[in-house]
């Protein structure tokens, strides 16, 4: 086998190696041959014999297991069942040499629209198709048959001969409402011990049933009464409605400014998706673990919760959630990215919410943006899709205003509600007293929120207490041991933490350094000094912190977000994670710590990003009847995000980013690929750079920077370089790539990924 020079040797998947052949294959006529995808990183499809008793049954998506390497592995029927060409790029290996399959799984084929994507997503990332089949197969657990639960009910009859103790009589008597029971549950009621319960089995009287433990999941009902919709909102809806009624690929964007109902506009193509028998509709959401109050609307909406689908989903529910949805039964779903690969029945109607959130990018495994790979998802399901965001991204915007989205747009808070008033706060001329982050003018503001009985978020995206602790003897930071990136102090837990690899440890009691005691300090805030900050100056204030470190759980998220929204919190202080879609009736004064942060060293999308952010963040004020005050901390006021957000023009500020990238032919006008070089050795990496570099493609349209070492040089003790491919808009960046590295070995132990359309630059 060739050797595998990069992360992508699949995308060409190659034979398995060859077994001998037995005497008896040899002589055995040629029979049908089926291609296998497996859910396996460094094999594309494999072709498997088909065994006579299964020739009827191997269609195109059926789940099968297969042997592999001594074990059994499961894998989905790809492109043609019935006697396929050989894989890509593969030889055909003789059907004497060919495993046979094993069996067929008793689930749904996969269908063609997924398998589709599928390849697609694969072909479009440079990943191996493998990787992305794994994401919509659920762990093999899951595919097998579900297990029953013996419950037990009264039969009714009346049986002769039957000798009726108490204990039996006790039984009958909880079971006679001929309600389905397991006999711990009846012996509990019943006051007597499991075995008489299975014993009357025998008797007649009571019958043993076997219910499978996934439980059928409550259907949403479409045609409960909605909120009566504004006149922008229903010319939003009925845009929607319509094209969900008449089926078919529909590209919306729904631009909103916060508070505006795009939630209950959307919610009307759900409900007319709903309307049309068996037909199944997809929410994406940044972070599922932040949809408690989204759930709560839904269920308020439809009667019922949706199926929800994310990371932190336990085993059993989700292979309830992934069979319900590959059965048709689960007609809505909400989840994170990766619900973009679940099996649906009939998808109908797909919906971004928060469009522009950076989470949607998937930064490790197969990198796609769940975004872009959700039109092209719409696309092969031949559904309408809206995108919704109160600050679409560049990308989505250029898409609307060059025709290929319809674009909807809410210009109203709704009700009395209006957007809360901006103001900055110039820190080189209002400074906070030393050692503390707050400007004296934001201290009156919380002041006077208190006084008025109404809530405060403070926003600084930094969790822990500081970003760095540095030795006043010796001028030393400390680092982490692996990778390039200070530690960071978090006090409350009494330790340092890393935020690239996690590694962690006691905060130490002298310099590692040089051994002074009592020389170590913090510098900087992060969310919990901040805290120590606001404790002090409002010691009656109950004052909480929200931080990815203190919602851990999509319940204790809940919990929290339960405390603020009912009033038994006075001041938030969070990261990033309180910006994200929170209506907060009585939270009024919002005040963002460094409005500079997200603008230094920045990248691409830095001042793009910072806008949404603020904007966002902004956004969680005034969204009821009390009118919202925002307060912008900043040393550089001057700066155009921070002007933007003064102003209100984010169209202005949008147009101006649109046609900086224009003139840079930077995306959307232009394409870039990343390549993410890293090992062990420096030198191997930086040697695999230069190879690439030597050999980089010379085409017109297409410039190729780099080595360069990556900004976060070392993480988890590997070394890492970045190499970025820009090029004009119309180059066929995947096939460009594919080749060029093709045509370089990679040092051993040197791991190139692919990033294509890449978001982060570290
Ligand atoms: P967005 O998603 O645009 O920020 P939401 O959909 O969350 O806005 O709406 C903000 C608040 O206003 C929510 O509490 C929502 O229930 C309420 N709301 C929006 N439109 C209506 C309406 N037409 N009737 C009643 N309540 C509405
Ligand atoms: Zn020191
Ligand atoms: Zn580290």
């Amino acid at each position: 086998m060739k050797q595998r020079t990069f992360d992508l040797g699949d995308v060409a998947p190659k034979p398995e190696a060859p077994e001998l052949p037995g005497p008896d294959s040899l002589s055995a006529p040629e029979g049908q041959r089926a291609r296998v995808l497996l859910p396996v990183p460094a094999l594309g499809v494999l072709d498997y014999k088909v065994p006579d008793h299964l020739v009827d049954r191997i269609t195109p998506g059926a789940v099968v297991e297969v042997p592999l390497a001594g074990r059994t592995a499961t894998g989905v029927v790809w492109d043609s069942a019935v006697d396929g060409g050989p894989a890509e790029g593969g030889k055909k290996l003789p059907y004497g040499k060919l495993k046979a399959i094993e069996g067929i799984l008793d689930l749904p084929p996969m269908r063609q629209d997924l398998r589709r994507f599928i390849d697609w997503v694969s072909a479009y990332t440079l990943s191996a198709p493998g990787p992305v089949l794994r994401m919509s197969l659920p762990a093999s657990a899951a595919l097998q048959a579900v297990p029953v639960k013996r419950h037990y009910r009264s039969t009714g009859a009346s049986v002769d001969g039957v000798r009726l103790t108490a204990a039996r009589e006790a039984v009958l008597k909880v079971l006679a409402d001929g309600k389905p029971r397991m006999a711990p549950e009846v012996a509990s009621l019943a006051g007597v011990s499991d075995t008489v319960v299975r014993s009357l089995e025998k008797t007649g009287l009571v019958e043993g049933l076997d219910i499978s433990v996934d439980l059928p999941y409550p259907q949403p009902d479409a045609n409960l009464d909605g909120p009566t919709l504004s006149d922008e909102q229903a010319t939003a809806a009925r845009a929607i409605r319509d094209k969900v009624w008449e089926g078919g690929f529909a590209p919306f964007l729904l631009d909103g400014i916060t508070g505006s109902g795009k939630t209950e506009v959307y919610f009307e193509g759900l409900a007319e998706a709903l309307k049309t028998k068996g037909a199944q509709v997809l929410v994406l959401v940044p972070e599922i673990a932040l949809t408690s109050q989204w759930l709560d609307r839904f269920e308020a909406r439809f009667g019922v919760v949706p199926v929800v689908w994310h990371s932190e989903v336990g085993q059993a529910e989700r292979r309830r959630a992934w069979r319900a949805v590959a059965s048709g039964e689960a007609r809505v779903v909400v989840g994170a990215r990766s619900a973009l690969f679940l099996p649906f029945k009939h998808l109908a109607f797909i919906t971004v919410d928060e469009e522009h959130d950076p989470s949607f990018k998937q930064e490790e495994g197969v990198m796609y943006h769940a975004r872009d790979m959700a039109i092209v998802r719409a696309k092969l399901a031949e559904c309408p899709i809206v995108l919704a965001s109160a600050t679409p991204s560049l990308e989505t915007l250029v898409n609307a205003d060059e025709g290929r989205f319809e674009k909807l747009i809410l210009r109203e808070r709704h009700g009395n509600a209006v957007l809360p008033e901006m103001r900055a706060i110039d820190m080189r001329h209002e400074p906070p007293e030393a050692g503390t982050w707050l400007s004296p003018v934001l201290v009156r503001e919380v002041e006077d929120a208190l006084a008025a009985g109404e809530q405060t978020m403070l926003f600084l995206n930094r969790r822990g207490y500081a970003p760095l602790t540095l030795c006043r003897t010796c001028g030393f930071r400390i680092e982490c041991p692996s990778c390039s990136a200070w530690l960071v102090e978090h006090r409350f837990r009494r330790e340092l933490q890393c935020h690239h690899c996690g590694h962690v440890e006691p905060i130490p009691e002298a310099c590692p350094e040089c051994k002074s005691e009592d020389s170590l300090v913090a510098c900087g805030p992060g969310v919990e000094r901040l805290f120590e900050e606001v404790s002090t100056r409002f010691p009656a204030a109950r004052t909480s912190v929200m931080t990815s470190d203190t919602m851990m759980s999509p319940s204790a998220t809940a919990h929290m977000v339960g405390q603020i929204a009912s009033g038994h919190l006075d001041i938030v202080i969070g990261t990033q994670i309180v910006t994200k879609g929170y209506h907060f009736p009585n939270l009024t004064l919002v005040g963002v710590v460094d409005a500079d942060l997200g603008l230094r060293g920045g990248d691409l999308r830095a001042g793009e990003r910072t806008y949404q952010q603020m904007v966002q963040v902004a956004g969680r004020a005034g969204r009821a009847e009390k009118p919202g005050r925002v307060f912008l901390q900043s040393y550089e006021p001057e700066h155009p995000v921070v002007q933007a957000l003064l102003s209100g023009d984010g169209d202005a500020f949008m147009a101006a980013e649109k046609e900086s990238r224009a003139r840079h032919h930077m995306p959307p006008f232009g394409r870039l690929v990343g390549l993410i070089l890293s090992g062990p050795d420096m030198k191997d990496v930086l040697d695999t750079g230069r190879m690439l570099a030597a050999k980089a493609p010379m085409e017109h349209g297409v410039a190729v920077v780099g080595p360069a070492p990556a900004p976060m040089a070392r993480v988890r003790g590997h070394h890492r370089f970045r190499m970025l491919v820009h090029t004009k808009k119309e180059v066929r960046v995947q096939k460009l790539v594919y080749d060029w590295l093709m045509a370089v070995k990679a040092k051993k132990g040197v791991r190139i990924k692919v990033d294509i359309d890449p978001y982060s630059f570290m």
